[in-house]
């Protein structure tokens, strides 16, 4: 008799498993680490905005950990790993999801700006990846979710550094699944690419054009004629998170609406 015949209760797509999410405080982050706990996950929820895990993890209850933590810093990741493996003993989900937009052309942009959207959208993954990665293997199976973005795929003229970060992020993912699978093939590494989706970080187009302006200005650009909500995106890192996925890896999941098919 299998194990949900004899449970009353369903145990959920990732139940035992232990998931780190970053940059959850609001947003993609924390709706991941919502759907991840409804379905059986505990997780570690990270921050540079500690008030916002912290409050996070206490409506998540017994089930969730926050850290204060920024992605850019080496010394941070260790920490957090260390503070994984005290508290939990096992780590199958990292989520590499904390990122920033900016706009600017390649000649609007200053060396410094570039540098710095660059370190928090993916120089951050290779840390994350690489000291998470020792604590990963030691479970049976693990899931490196990588969030890139649409613009990861289709350019723009006035997102120089965020096209460039994102695009890198999808080729690193790339490389990572390739490594994992030659160190043995239990942990699997994929990127996530969602369309414009309504969260703060779209707060500055907001501001910009009005809220109902800005929102149908992108949603006209989406076949599907609709921004995405949180959650679309959430269900998409659950399934890869999930051992549904288990023959997936150095793969990119659009949840764009179409509009990289035109
Ligand atoms: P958001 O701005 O709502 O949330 C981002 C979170 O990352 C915040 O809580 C912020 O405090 C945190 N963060 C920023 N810098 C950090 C750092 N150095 N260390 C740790 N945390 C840090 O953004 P979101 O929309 O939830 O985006 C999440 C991810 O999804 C990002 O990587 C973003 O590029 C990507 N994405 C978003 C959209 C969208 O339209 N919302 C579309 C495609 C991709």
């Amino acid at each position: 008799m299998s194990d949900l015949a004899v449970s009353s209760e369903p145990k959920g797509r990732v139940w035992g498993k232990v998931a780190l999410i970053t940059g959850a405080a609001q947003g993609l982050g924390e709706a991941t680490a919502r759907m991840l706990v409804k379905e059986g996950a505990s997780v570690v929820v990270t921050d540079i905005n500690f008030e916002g895990v912290e409050k996070l993890a206490s409506d998540l209850g017994g089930k969730a950990l926050a850290l204060k933590h920024d992605v850019t810093s080496e010394s941070e990741w260790i920490d957090v790993i260390a503070e994984t493996r005290k508290k939990f003993g096992q780590l199958e989900i990292l989520v590499n999801n904390a990122g920033v937009g900016d706009f600017g052309s390649v000649e609007d942009m200053s060396l410094e700006k570039w540098q710095r959207v660059h370190d928090i959208n993916v120089n951050s993954v290779f840390l994350g990846c690489k000291h998470a990665l020792p604590l990963m293997r030691d479970s049976d199976r693990g899931s490196i979710i990588n969030m890139s973005s649409i613009a990861g795929i289709i350019a723009s003229d006035s997102y120089a550094a965020y096209n460039s970060s994102k695009a890198a992020v999808r080729h690193l993912s790339k490389s990572i699944a390739l490594h994992c699978a030659k160190k043995g093939g239990r942990v699997r590494c994929n990127s996530v690419h969602p369309v414009f989706t309504d969260t703060p970080i779209l707060d500055g187009f907001k501001d910009l054009l009005g809220e109902e302006q800005a929102m149908e200005k992108l949603a006209r650009q989406i076949p599907l004629k609709q921004i995405a909500e949180p959650d679309d995106i959430a269900y998409a890192v659950l399934f890869l998170a999930s051992d549904e996925s288990k023959m997936i890896t150095g793969s990119e999941l659009l949840v764009d609406g179409g509009i990289s098919a035109q």
